[in-house]
């Protein structure tokens, strides 16, 4: 025979049938009230009727299981014994409430009631028993209430509609002449109890149910009912809760708060859950019921004077705080009741916290020996770092902002960080008010390479256009700035210096506050607060050991470090973002974009020089007065790294990027060149390309104007042989952008090589060096076996990969891609979260080809992905040797990898890439 589920839990004098692991059946606050029993904590005794129930019941027509009456009437002598009063007793009744408790917490969501099993009789044992007539009438006729509402459906479904019994108490207290509820008497809340019963025949035709029993079950289909009320439905969708979990139903003995001044009630956090401080943090009141404290009618006392009030009573709380913690090993919120001196708890769960107190409460409870360093880890979400890494908003002062009406806008999360200064709309004025002193905001369309130092003057940086891998948002990542991207509201006009939002004008010199990790756009300033980490790390103004965050960062980073197997290197094309990368704990430069280095000092004119020379000898004597500028960049990015590798990709981005577009600064070019404007005109429009993310970029570049190609990798080489002969080890590799055809690398590759031996000759020293590839489109990809055979790495580019595979303009994208997220086309931007299904398979295959021609071929990423933690999760399990990011991502990538190593550790990288590996070969026999 079938065995009958069990659908009852009891719980309460001191053993309990279920425990915290049985969340999914008795919900959350089920099976903690459960494990409190087991533990010894005092607990109201009760029992809990399981969410399968709740699946029977609306499975089966709204009804309930035929073993279920019996085990509750089991149950509830249970608890009658336990209390050592009777259900319905007119002498020494007992009283229970009904709440609700699904496996993911629902705040608010579903229905309660309290007090039930009072009726006309039971009150009266009530009043013997308490001593307290008004305490008595107060709760029957709150019970009466509560029960009138939510399960005899008196409870008003409009907004404007008055609840039935509200309007009775008001009527009363005015025609008391008093104000509070707590003025009416006991004779005044008997009357009501009377007025009310009356309203509920009036208004459905029936008594109030006088039989403990009838009200039970009534409430129970309440609760059970109310897992269908548009609220949890709603609430379920926006949390992704299956409707199938369905709730449990939790039927417990009352204790009271409000009966008397040795009474009270109180909610607490084990510790600060704002900032991770291990100390008790919470709030009660004396003689009082849970609603009041929620209500906010009378201020809750702070839980440290309750140690002054009643030190027996704090002294045997606090225990219970450490008992619970060391138990859950985790932060706890609990919910209490003081009923006439005596303690009782009401719920415990795992606390919510600020990501700052969740890094803080992991790194304590490792020193606590409550967990291990690995289980802190898996406990910190890497994103949560930027709180430690950034200047942050005041909370406070910005949910006032908000509040208030004064956000303007959301855009791309591009740059996490906060950030208020004045608007600006060009990178010229940016520096020049920098300069005098101004905190700015660089306001743009879409920034271009020629913002570079504007972006460097800014605080932050807010466009209107672009994704999350467009110029504004991978170069301010880089910098370490704030940024709001693609922020399609924006209408900027830059001739007026205006920038309109939701109809309202924001001239020059307003200040805006931009919220980088959320992607808001402010009105007005917001006070930030500086970030402790950079403080030491990057701006040297504070000692370690005067930095408690900083030292918790620390230590978070020394375990990430010792278990992620991935390599982390960096993005950066200066000298000082090295620096920063190294102190963030980078191994290596894993993308040196050398066409950010053309903007810097003196460079962008003889760069402009030799794209608008017309002949070979032209275009060689403008690279001769780049290869010196660009020799000094790479000696100081090699001596700032100390002999850790360095990869330099060779110039990537379409000519017209580097040339002037307004008549003022072509005619300014066209004098310094002693050239006419119109033919500088002329020449700027001949760059002009329909497509150029597809056009005249790359190792095309280098392929046509081999002597480009040539000057780079003399001013990498020459550099490299310097600064070995200052005694500071070099690691250069020289890589090739866009190859989708081996023999553009082969044609690329012939040239650096050749350019190697001559500088070795001619400074007569030796270096080590390697030549390879970025795998960045899909032709690249799929051809990686014959591509390895030149390459000695790979570094996947999947800004680019991820554009041409899904055929969605990285620059274009925002306007489309926000609503694609909406409506679940793609999970998460594609251009943040690398698209596992399809960009990620083209780097399987890559990573299977490339490794079976080349089975030692050093693999990493290049692209934004390399900083996002699900991507480096992936990366972990292709097997890639590295990932790169932006100097600011580079603890966040520590944490990630040493994560995805935790989290997967049945070596599935060296699976994956067998599976591959094994496809890659048949194909390739066919
Ligand atoms: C890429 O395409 O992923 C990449 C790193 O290169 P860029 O962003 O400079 O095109
Ligand atoms: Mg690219």
């Amino acid at each position: 025979m079938a065995k009958v589920p069990k659908y009852v839990y009891f719980f309460g004098s001191g053993k309990a049938e279920g425990k915290a692991e049985m969340k999914n059946l008795l919900g959350g606050k089920g099976a903690n009230l459960a494990e409190m029993v087991n533990i010894g904590l005092p607990v109201p005794p009760g029992f809990t009727i399981t969410t399968e129930v709740c699946s029977a019941y609306y499975q089966n027509k709204q009804k309930y299981p035929k073993s279920l009456e019996k085990e509750v009437r089991v149950a509830l002598t249970k608890v009658e014994k336990a209390m050592g009063a009777k259900f319905g007793d007119a002498k020494n009744p007992l009283l229970v409430s009904i709440r609700s408790g699904a496996r993911a917490s629902m705040p608010g969501m579903m229905d309660t009631i309290l007090n039930l099993g009072l009726n006309d009789k039971t009150v009266a044992g009530l009043v013997t028993k308490t001593k307290n007539e008004r305490f008595v009438y107060d709760s029957y006729r709150r019970f009466v209430q509560m029960y009138g509402d939510v399960v005899l459906g008196l409870k008003p479904v409009n907004k404007d509609d008055i609840d039935p019994f509200e309007e009775i108490i008001e009527a009363k207290k005015h025609a008391k002449g008093v104000k509070l509820d707590t003025e009416l008497t006991a004779e005044d809340l008997k009357e009501l109890v009377v007025k009310f019963k009356a309203a509920i025949k009036e208004k459905t035709g029936h008594d109030f149910p006088q039989d403990p029993l009838v009200q039970m079950w009534g409430a129970i289909g309440a609760v059970f009912s109310s897992w269908m009320n548009d609220r949890a439905i709603a609430y379920r969708k926006m949390y992704d809760i299956p409707e199938s979990w369905g709730t449990a139903v939790n039927v417990q003995s009352m204790v009271f708060g409000n009966m008397g001044e040795d009474s009270g009630t109180g909610v607490a956090f084990t510790r600060d859950a704002a900032t991770g401080e291990n100390y008790f943090y919470g709030e009660y009141l004396m003689n009082a019921q849970g609603e009041d404290v929620v209500a906010g009618t009378r201020t809750p006392l702070h839980i440290s004077k309750l140690k002054e009030q009643d030190p027996k009573l704090y002294g045997q709380l606090d225990k219970i705080r450490k008992t619970l913690e060391k138990h859950y090993r985790d932060m706890m919120d609990i919910e209490f009741t003081i009923q006439q001196g005596k303690l009782f708890m009401l719920q415990c769960r795992v606390g919510k916290r600020t990501a700052f107190a969740a890094i803080k409460i992991a790194v304590d409870m490792v020193g606590d020996k409550f967990i291990s360093e690995k289980e802190a880890l898996t406990r910190i979400e890497p994103d949560q770092l930027n709180q430690l890494l950034r200047p942050i908003f005041d909370v406070k002062e910005k949910d006032a902002a908000v509040k208030s009406g004064r956000l303007l806008a959301k855009g791309l999360n591009a740059g996490p960080g906060a950030a208020t200064g004045r608007i600006v709309f060009n990178a010229v004025d940016a520096e020049a008010w920098k300069n005098r002193g101004e905190k700015v905001i660089l306001t743009r369309i879409e920034t271009s390479p020629e913002d570079i130092k504007g972006m460097d003057a800014s605080e932050g940086i807010l466009t209107a256009r672009g994704g999350m891998t467009s110029h504004a948002a991978l170069v301010a990542r880089q910098m370490g700035k704030v940024c709001v991207a693609g922020c399609d509201e924006l209408l900027i006009d830059y001739a007026k210096h205006t920038m309109t939002v939701k109809g309202k004008v924001l001239n020059e010199g307003d200040w805006i506050s931009l919220d980088g990790t959320t992607g808001q756009v402010i009105e007005g300033k917001i006070q930030t607060k500086p970030s402790e980490v950079l403080q030491v790390l990057v701006e040297k103004t504070l000692d370690a050991k005067d930095a408690p965050v900083y030292q918790t960062f620390a230590k978070v980073m020394q375990w990430a470090d010792k278990y992620r197997t991935l390599k982390i290197r960096t993005n950066a094309d200066q000298p000082d973002q090295a620096a920063n990368a190294i102190a963030f704990g980078a191994e290596g430069i894993g993308l040196c974009r050398t066409e950010h280095m053309f903007f810097g000092e003196g460079k962008i004119g003889p760069m402009r020089e030799m794209i608008l020379a017309d002949t070979l000898e032209q275009r060689k004597a403008a690279l001769a007065k780049l290869l010196p500028l660009q020799r000094a960049d790479f000696a100081g990015i090699f001596e700032a790294m100390h002999g850790k590798p360095v990869t330099i990709r060779t110039i990537d981005p379409p000519l017209h990027e580097f040339v002037p577009h307004e008549e003022k600064e072509q005619r300014a070019l066209a004098q310094a060149m002693r050239i006419s404007y119109e033919k500088v005109k002329e020449r700027v429009e001949g760059l002009h390309e329909f497509n150029p993310m597809l056009g005249f970029r790359g190792c095309r570049l280098g392929i046509i104007f081999p002597e480009i190609t040539e000057m780079q990798a003399r001013a990498i080489f020459e550099a490299a042989a310097d600064t070995q002969k200052k005694g500071i080890a070099v690691e250069p590799e020289v890589m090739i952008p866009l190859v989708g055809n081996v023999k553009e690398l082969v044609n690329q590759e012939k040239l650096v090589r050749k350019v190697a031996e001559d500088v070795m000759k001619e400074k007569g020293v030796k270096f080590k060096y390697l030549v390879g590839t970025m795998i960045e489109i899909p032709r690249g990809a799929i051809t990686a076996d014959e591509i390895a055979a030149v390459a000695e790495f790979f570094s996947f580019g999947t800004n680019d990969l991820t554009q041409t595979t899904l055929g969605v303009s990285r620059d274009d994208a925002a306007r489309f891609l926000i609503p694609y997220v909406e409506k679940e086309i793609y999970a998460k931007d594609p251009f943040e979260v690398l698209d596992r299904g399809g960009v990620g398979k083209l780097m399987e295959i890559a990573v299977a080809k490339g490794r079976a021609t080349r089975p030692g071929i050093k693999l990493g990423i290049c692209g934004e992905h390399g900083g996002d933690p699900s991507s480096i999760e992936f990366c972990h399990l292709i097997g890639l040797n590295y990932v790169s990011c932006s100097p600011f991502r580079v603890p966040i990538a520590r944490l990630a990898a040493a994560r995805a190593a935790l989290l997967n550790p049945a070596e599935p990288a060296k699976k994956a890439a067998k599976k591959v590996n094994k496809k890659a070969k048949t194909s390739h026999k066919k």
